[in-house]
């Protein structure tokens, strides 16, 4: 994504290549009645999943947190000291780049063992020849445990004592998911300021994404507004 979502090059779609998302939607705007001047505000969803979440879900009342979407992708988005990191251009966050697996799959972003290789919907069907709904146990366990080992380091990195984790594939893979990331995020966040990082399934659910959007058009940066 360039500053703003002038345009976008999401990995998951590869026909949008600097795809020019604002001038679209501002077309599509204009071009409706009544809709001519509304704001527009873009951003990708694990970012808006984070405000979300600090918002009125799992994160409420916490200024240092990670959220995580892992579904057909894997995203992240930080809030640090009560503000939504944004990075040079607006990218901060991709957590499903950090290097989990050195000898594993090759990522669509070119580089080898990335988390979004490894547990994404789509790379763990590649593996297993079936889709992600159908996973083994065992499957489940390691795709939490790759996340674990993502979030602990972050939570190292950064601080940071909570991950809430919203997508399809983690929400649907559910307890044995949770409690090996968890088990995971024990073994490699062990600083004095990182031991007993939580990591958490989002407290939106499947709506959390979309209800981030929304937190996404309330808010004026850095934190959300007061929940209802
Ligand atoms: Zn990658």
């Amino acid at each position: 994504m360039t500053p703003g979502g002038e345009s976008v090059s999401p990995l998951n779609i590869p026909a949008w290549r600097s795809f020019p998302l604002r001038a679209r939607l501002t077309g599509v705007l204009e071009s409706r009645a009544g809709s001519a001047g509304i704001g527009l505000r873009i951003d990708n969803d694990a970012k808006a999943l984070a405000l979300g979440e600090g918002w009125i879900g799992a994160a409420r009342g916490e200024r240092n947190y990670l959220a995580l979407v892992v579904s057909t992708g894997v995203g992240g988005g930080i809030v640090l000291e009560g503000a939504l990191l944004e990075g040079a251009t607006g990218n901060a966050g991709h957590i499903g780049h950090l290097i989990v697996e050195p000898e594993g799959q090759i990522c669509p972003c070119g580089a080898r063992g990335c988390l979004e290789a490894e547990a994404s919907g789509p790379s763990i069907a590649r593996a297993t020849g079936a889709p992600a709904e159908l996973a083994s146990l065992e499957v489940k366990e390691r795709t939490g445990r790759l996340v674990g080992r993502a979030v602990g380091s972050v939570a190292n990195l950064l601080d940071l004592r909570l991950a809430v984790v919203a997508g399809s594939v983690a929400l649907g893979f559910g307890t044995p998911f949770f409690l090996a990331a968890q088990r995971e995020v024990d073994a490699v966040a062990r600083l004095s300021f990182s031991a007993g990082c939580r990591v958490a399934p989002a407290g939106l659910g499947e709506r959390a994404p979309l209800l981030g959007a929304a937190a996404l058009g309330w808010t004026t940066r850095p934190a959300p507004r007061a929940g209802p």
